[in-house]
């Protein structure tokens, strides 16, 4: 047989885990190239790796798609990243018209649209109503328990979901088909005070998401409400907000501060420029979830004890980093990386590495580290939530740092192609 397993190291941009500094070997066995490829750093840690640290990352790309007449839906939860404790997400899209129907759950719901229009619906234990048009960049949160629906527009939506317990599931919701489905017509007759023959058509069961007629102009729908409507609104705008920018990136950090209907989930929106990184940094409130929008990114996480381990990201991928774990993200491709940290909690805090050093007694931080002025000097009072770690390709001491170039490029591209391997790791 001439197709024998050791022919895959002969295929071109077959990845092998081996380390720049000869560890390792080549792997000719059963393996899953495309895999190997998204992930360089899981097959080629940096040596400062080590320990054992559970699972950080689930990709959506992963999970069980729901389809429906009407829009489609996945979940990461605990159930599919066990660590995943605090928050759970779900994907969603609707087709234009498309409902996610009438429901509420036990947690509190946080969404982030990612494309297209929505419009949502709510009402709080006050009776007092809400309804909105959402678009791309904005954010919607409905506190616990309290009965809502979203509905796809003109051109479907989808978005994400983030939910405040990890062991939250799609499939566990208090719909109101389900409802009626489950009741006595007697006693929904009794209930509204009208005949049961009214009820002789309801679904036999929960609909979830179901295709509607795409509705007219909000004002056309809103509903006269005597007790008025929710005093803290249900929407915020997150991209027309005003970034913290920075040399390599920004950030867009909403919590209960300046979103107040956001009670129990703050979230930072993040950009890292190619060559930026999220800058070495710890949350002393929470666990983080993390939802990868575009982009490909390294993310390292510190856990104490000596232990250290890293992961790749791309877009549609969950991270996940328990509260106080250490952890810096770069992004390791080519345009701009666009993430969220979401955490379980009503104020968004992190503790920066670089300013914490920045403003301690520089003889003591220099009696832990062994370090002379020039990193004492380099330190900032000031937080950088996002920093430039390469230029080109290239860290300040012109030494390459582009994941593909650290590597032995003849087993890269094991077809003689290192010659064609360019400084910034393209061919
Ligand atoms: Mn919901
Ligand atoms: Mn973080």
């Amino acid at each position: 047989m001439k197709k024998g397993p050791e022919n895959q190291a002969s295929f071109g941009n077959v990845p092998q885990p081996v380390r720049e500094d000869g560890a390792g070997g080549i792997d000719l066995g059963p393996r899953d190239v495309l895999r190997d490829l998204e992930n360089p750093d899981m097959l080629v840690p940096p040596a400062s790796d080590a320990g054992s640290i559970p699972n950080l990352k689930f990709s959506f790309s992963d999970t069980h798609m729901q389809l429906k007449h009407g829009g489609w839906s996945r979940e990461v939860t605990v159930r599919q990243l066990p660590i995943a404790t605090a928050l759970a997400g779900v994907n969603m899209y609707l087709t234009p018209g498309g409902v996610r129907e009438l429901h509420w759950h036990k947690q509190a719901e946080w969404a982030y649209v990612i494309l297209g229009s929505a419009r949502i619906t709510a009402v709080d234990q006050h009776g007092r109503n809400f309804i909105a048009d959402v678009g791309a960049g904005d954010l919607w949160y409905f506190p616990a328990g309290i009965p809502h629906s979203i509905q796809g527009l003109g051109e479907g939506c989808e978005f994400l979901l983030v939910f405040d317990d990890g062991s939250f599931t799609e499939y566990d919701t208090f719909t109101i088909t389900d409802w009626f489905a489950h009741t006595a017509k007697d006693v929904l007759a009794a209930n509204f005070g009208v005949p049961e023959s009214v009820f002789a058509h309801i679904p036999a069961k929960q609909r979830y998401i179901f295709q509607g007629k795409v509705p007219g102009p909000v004002e056309t729908q809103k509903v006269p409400d005597p007790y008025g409507t929710v005093p803290k609104t249900f929407t915020h705008r997150l991209l027309a907000q005003e970034p913290i920018v920075t040399p390599g990136g920004s950030v867009r950090i909403v919590d209960s501060t300046n979103f107040p209907a956001s009670a129990t989930i703050a979230a930072a929106l993040v950009e890292v420029e190619p060559g930026g990184m999220r800058e070495m940094h710890w949350h002393p409130n929470s666990d983080e979830w993390q939802y990868y929008l575009t982009g490909t990114a390294r993310m390292t996480v510190f856990a104490a004890n000596g232990t250290a381990r890293t992961f790749n990201y791309r877009a549609g991928d969950v991270g996940y980093i328990p509260r106080a774990y250490g952890h810096y993200i770069q992004n390791i491709g080519d345009q701009s990386l666009w993430f969220f940290e979401i955490f379980k909690s009503n104020r968004y805090a992190d503790v920066s590495l670089n300013q914490w050093m920045a403003l301690t007694p520089e003889e003591l931080v220099r009696a832990h580290l062994h370090v002379g002025p020039e990193l004492i000097n380099a330190l900032r009072k000031e937080k950088w939530p996002v920093v430039k770690f390469a230029v080109n390709g290239r860290n300040e001491n012109g030494k390459s740092c582009h994941p593909y170039v650290r590597r032995p490029a003849n087993l890269l591209f094991p077809k003689g192609a290192e010659g064609k391997v360019q400084e910034n790791g393209k061919r």
